[in-house]
């Protein structure tokens, strides 16, 4: 088959490889029919998250049809339709049975080296390194998708690939973090970045309560798709501090709470950029956290910093005594992405969230390489990139 592997730092390659095999009785086989790049994809293209070798199978977002069964699946049937979440859960250990999906204690077979890492381990995921067990992704023809019976979501409803496909990941992410707010009426809700995540959870916010949503990005496409999703916007570029020009647009108060929707490679002006650039080149420090400092002095006393962009590793000047002494909460996570697959399909039936709006760029598999030069270069105006097999 064909798939997009990752073939070292800023290159990738469709090639051909040997197609999946079942190897457990609980697994299947999907002919991908969608798949998609993701801010998160570019974190392994640039190198920050490894450990990688070449010729990694990429791709985290992906459905398509079940061509092929395990002995042991039960709900699944070949000819079936399915999503699959980025995360790879068992269904049956403690933090499965507590609906913590993306912290599976079960599908990580590379246990050893998260713990050194991370000190303990998430969940195995799809195309993510081999710190989350190295699984072959779904930029590819076909994906062997263990716990067949645990993750992929059914669709029935013969909505299109467009329509469904971010149930895999960046539409439960984005709702994962406005839920993380706790939204009440009358909140104000700041979110940095307008990438498809960040647009998610200005949309989530929205539906779940929130009264203004301030959306932070420098791109001014970007910017007004967000304002499209119901935000107000700030070019971060045309102030001179972020954090005092939301403390402002919030009567000197602050938001409810702040969405970090950026990540590990936070761009930024001035010093602190170039510090934080010149300690990850030295490799003092993994993660540049310059979006999310800003969320945390900016966040009202008592408020929630919601952080679903990706980190990695350490980040340095990180605002301790701000979150100590201005009683912030700071909840995180990689999605947890079964608990909202389902709820948030109801949301798309409704016509609550409408999920193409976010794709301005459709390619074929073999364009890979293409899609993520643009797509990491925010060329041609391009939120998200969808790539048919
Ligand atoms: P993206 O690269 O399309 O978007 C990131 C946006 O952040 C860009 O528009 C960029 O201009 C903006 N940005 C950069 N620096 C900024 C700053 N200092 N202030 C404000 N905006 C800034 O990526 P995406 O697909 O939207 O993903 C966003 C993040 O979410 C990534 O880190 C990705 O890895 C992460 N993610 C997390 C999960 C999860 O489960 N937690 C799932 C999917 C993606
Ligand atoms: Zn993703
Ligand atoms: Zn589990």
């Amino acid at each position: 088959m064909k798939a997009n592997c990752w073939m070292g730092k800023q290159k990738v390659e469709v090639r051909d490889v040997p197609d999946p095999q079942i190897l457990n009785s609980g697994d299947a086989i999907v002919r991908i029919t969608s798949t998609a790049i993701c801010g998160s994809d570019l974190h392994l293209y640039n190198g920050y998250v490894k450990p990688m070798k070449k010729g990694d199978i990429l791709g985290h977002e992906f459905m398509g049809e079940v061509v092929e069964v395990g002995s042991g699946v039960r709900t699944l049937k070949v000819g079936d339709r399915v999503v699959v979440p980025f995360t790879i859960a068992c269904g049956a250990c403690w933090q499965c049975r507590h609906q913590n999906w993306s912290l599976c204690e079960n599908s990580n077979p590379n246990v050893a080296l998260a713990e050194k890492m991370l000190g303990h381990s998430g969940s195995a995921g799809f195309g993510y390194s081999h710190l989350t067990g190295g699984f072959a992704g779904g930029q590819a023809e076909y994906a062997r998708v263990p716990f067949a019976d645990v993750g992929p979501l059914k669709i029935e409803n013969g909505f299109s690939d467009e329509q469904v496909l971010f149930l895999s990941d960046i539409l439960p992410t984005g709702h994962m973090g406005a839920e993380m707010c706790d939204i009440r009426p009358g909140d104000t809700v700041a979110v940095w970045g307008c990438g498809p995540v960040g647009l998610f959870a200005i949309m989530s916010a929205r539906l779940l309560g929130a009264e203004r949503v301030i959306a932070i990005d420098r791109f001014e496409y970007r910017l007004e798709m967000a304002r499209q999703c119901g935000a107000e916007t700030l070019n971060y570029e045309t102030v001179d501090s972020v954090s005092d020009a939301v403390i402002e647009l919030t009567a000197g108060r602050g938001p409810d709470s702040c969405i970090d929707a950026v990540g590990l490679e936070a761009h930024g002006d001035g010093l602190e950029y170039a510090v934080d650039k010149a300690k990850q080149a030295l490799k003092i420090e993994n993660d540049r956290p310059i979006a999310l400092r800003q969320a945390i002095t900016a966040c009202r006393n008592g408020g929630t910093v919601s952080v679903i962009g990706v980190y990695g590793g350490l980040v340095d000047a990180l605002p301790m005594g701000t979150v100590m002494n201005r009683s912030l909460t700071i909840k995180s996570g990689q999605c947890h992405v079964h608990r909202y697959m389902r709820p948030l399909l109801e949301h798309i039936e409704n016509g609550d969230i409408d999920p193409t709006v976010v794709i301005t760029h459709r390619m074929k598999l073999s364009d890979a390489p293409r899609g993520y030069d643009i797509f990491l270069n925010k060329q041609d105006g391009c939120e998200k990139v969808v790539l048919s097999t």
